[in-house]
């Protein structure tokens, strides 16, 4: 069914949206000595000692470019272990990033699950501040580090926790499912978190004539579709996926009519209307490994569809570039940086921080 009703900050004068900072920044350093900064020059014995790497991204990366990488690579490798520190990659992370140096890699959901069974003191984590933030949230006791802290998410910017409480007001007795691309402060108001992967399922498992859904309106609009539970919608969109349009995908099934398309649910519904297949990250991947088409369009963030053709060189990836500005702020030089100097720590208040956990984990133990 359509959604019900939008809300955004518009509709909540008092809310003091867009007066309070939603995406905190991390701590700037460490009292923990930083470490000498390594050599990073292009040497055999660097070549030798990342040729294994290299194998994994051959396919996206070039020749000439390599020996601009490779010294980082093998340097962030060699401290991950001085530093007991693992990578969490995100698939939006370029090649370099997801296949050279992380130790573990997936959507939102994956890594949330997997920031759980961590044995290392320090996660670096790959990807945007939601994601560090939902990393610390699971692993209080641990250190997380963001190696730039202004990586943000305009999902997780179009909403507070002050929106959150306002729409409570509004709608009372109403319960609120929080897209995990929100802040902690987001989390902290809502009754349960959900991905793209399991949005439905969250919605439904709640048993409710009504839901609040946020902040996603065109994932909210998608989730509408699948269930019969009412859906009360923010109006926050992904400045990435909302870029595309079904001219656009018409236009690629013109040039190659037995091309397949397949869009993520944060897409508007016009550009789902035209896909050939709808779902998450996760569930994207997993359809082109298992249908392994000729040719594929893969309408998401740019770098998921690198990271998938350095894994399945016989599938042909026609690559729309919609970059997320935000994701592209993690670099091999700031990982460095980060394991050399442990920065920028995030840090999350911890009463803020136990509200939210509780909204993390009863997503994640639906899933379990
Ligand atoms: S791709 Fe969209 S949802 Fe993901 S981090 Fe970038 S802006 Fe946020």
């Amino acid at each position: 069914m359509p959604i019900t009703a939008i809300y955004g900050p518009d509709d909540f004068a008092q809310s003091g949206h867009g007066q309070a900072a939603p995406t905190p920044r991390g701590r700037a350093g460490s009292a923990e000595r930083a470490l000498p900064m390594p050599w990073l020059e292009w040497t055999s014995e660097v070549e030798r000692a990342t040729a294994h790497l290299y194998e994994r991204v051959k396919g996206v990366i070039s020749p000439i470019e390599w020996p601009f990488m490779a010294p980082y690579i093998k340097a962030i490798n060699e401290l991950k272990v001085t530093r007991d520190a693992v990578i969490l990659a995100h698939n939006y992370q370029t090649p370099d990033i997801f296949h050279c140096v992380a130790d573990i890699t997936g959507d939102s959901l994956q890594l949330a699950i997997e920031a759980t069974k961590v044995k290392a003191g320090t996660i670096v984590q790959c990807g945007v501040h939601f994601m560090a933030e939902t990393s610390k949230i699971l692993n209080p006791h641990k250190r997380v580090l963001i190696p730039d802290s202004l990586a943000g998410c305009s999902l997780a910017a179009s909403i507070t926790g002050a929106d959150v409480r306002l729409l409570r007001e509004r709608f009372p007795g109403v319960p609120v499912v929080a897209y995990v691309n929100t802040s902690a402060d987001v989390k902290a108001e809502v009754d349960i978190c959900c991905t793209s992967s399991n949005a439905v399922e969250v919605v439904e498992s709640l048993n409710a004539p009504t839901v609040i859904f946020l902040p996603d309106q065109y994932l909210a609009k998608y989730v509408a579709s699948q269930t019969d539970v009412k859906i009360i919608a923010w109006k926050g969109a992904c400045e990435v996926h909302e870029r595309f349009t079904g001219d656009e995908l018409r236009a690629y099934r013109e040039a190659d009519p037995s091309v397949q398309i397949i869009a993520h649910p944060e897409c508007p519904p016009d550009v789902l209307a035209e896909a050939d297949f709808t779902g998450s990250t996760a569930h994207m991947i997993n359809w082109v490994r298992n249908k392994r088409p000729k040719r594929v369009v893969m309408i998401t963030e740019c770098s998921m569809a690198d990271n998938v053709q350095a894994e399945l060189p016989d599938v042909e990836m026609v690559r729309p570039c919609n970059l997320c500005p935000h994701m592209k702020r993690i670099t091999l030089p700031k990982i460095l940086d980060s394991l050399i100097s442990l920065r920028e720590e995030v840090v999350i208040d911890p009463m803020i921080a136990e509200k939210a956990r509780r909204s993390v984990e009863r997503m994640i133990n639906l899933k379990n």
